[in-house]
């Protein structure tokens, strides 16, 4: 019995992954994604019918906006038909935070978005470009014997590691392995062979159909805290006009400095119907508010836990309910709730 061709749609955004050394100058140029086939012959072999479509002009990903996500969205969902899977180059710098948002505007998505860059142009000699697309596709393609996808989730590939987009950071500026999943484990090992945690892997609802979501509200701001911060710092971030929802990164497990005017502060941001959530600064762990009394005295002012949840990941799902008109208590109910695996609650 002949078997269908799987079918992937490459996006292509922008970044390091599309440049290609001119032979001539030696310059690093955007290289064009509509003669893909032509500069990276490998995909030939792949058992995948491959189709592209490149942002025009390509973005460098520290100019990425909301409005590019919904621009992804938009081209996911009117795709979403024709293809298996779907394959998202991206720049690195800001990937966990396209990942992360474009998981929350995908809702009930079903097929694969892998998300994949490159820290060397897959011009170069010694690029990783290559290996991260040709496994990024293989992903997007990988299918059960029923015809349903292995991973129908937006992930980040990035040497030899599959992960949840949404738990995703970006790590590190030089070395190949640039991203991290530090609260929640791969989804896939990738070595001789492409290893699957099928446990850690969402199921989702194949009976909804797909909701692409274009709303992203960027009234939210992050407040980092520090020893000796000012009040003057925290009044001029929690006063910003038109200010929805904050990220504030604490201590350790979620501790804030208990001193009567930072609460103060906190207090009457929450009264005008700020929302604050709790993340902490460490690179992996959850906040545990009721843990010591500095965390405590939070909830006590209304602060919300944001568990483990990433920065970016905080950020992203904050403009996606306030871009739904959601009212300040309505947010602070569905941060209580993982919506698509981006956080994990105790006992659930
Ligand atoms: N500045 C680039 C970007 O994020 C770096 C990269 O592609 O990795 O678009």
């Amino acid at each position: 019995m002949a078997t269908s061709l799987t079918s992937v749609l490459i996006i292509y955004t922008g970044g390091t992954i599309g440049m290609a050394q001119n032979p001539v100058t030696g310059a690093l140029e955007p290289f064009n994604f509509h003669h893909l086939l032509d500069n990276v012959p490998e995909l030939r072999l792949l058992g995948s019918s491959i189709s592209t479509i490149q942002f025009e002009p390509p973005i460098d990903s520290s100019e990425i906006e909301p409005s590019q996500w919904a621009r992804l969205v938009y081209l996911i969902s009117e795709n979403y038909d024709l293809f298996d899977g779907f394959v998202v180059l991206h720049g690195t710098d800001t990937m966990a935070y396209t990942a992360s948002a474009v998981s929350f505007m995908l809702e009930n998505l079903s097929k694969p978005v892998i998300f994949t860059g490159s820290q060397l142009p897959i011009g170069v000699l010694r690029t990783d470009g290559k290996e991260n697309l040709i496994t990024a596709i293989e992903i997007a393609s990988a299918k059960y014997p029923d015809g349903k996808p292995v991973v129908p989730e937006v992930c980040i590939f990035f040497e030899n590691s599959l992960m949840r987009g949404n738990r995703t950071s970006k790590i590190s500026a030089e070395n190949f392995n640039a991203f991290a999943s530090p609260n929640y484990p791969l989804l896939a090992q990738v070595g001789v062979h492409i290893s699957y945690d099928e446990s850690e892997i969402r199921r989702p609802d194949e009976t909804k159909p797909l909701k692409a979501h274009y709303s992203m509200d960027n009234n939210i701001a992050v407040l980092k805290l520090y020893p000796g911060i000012s009040r003057q710092a925290v009044h001029q971030i929690l006063g910003i006009p038109g200010l929805k929802g904050v990220v504030m990164e604490t201590f350790g497990a979620g501790n804030a400095p208990k001193c009567e005017w930072f609460l103060t502060e906190l207090r009457e941001a929450i009264q005008r119907g700020i929302v604050i959530v709790n993340v902490t600064q460490c690179n992996s762990g959850s906040v545990q508010m009721g843990l010591y009394s500095t965390g405590n005295t939070l909830l006590g002012c209304g602060v919300l836990s944001g568990y483990d949840s990433t920065t970016e990941a905080a950020i992203a799902k904050l403009m996606f309910l306030f871009g739904h008109g959601l009212s300040p208590e309505e947010v602070a109910k569905a941060m209580n709730r993982s919506f698509v695996g981006e956080i994990t609650i105790p006992d659930e």
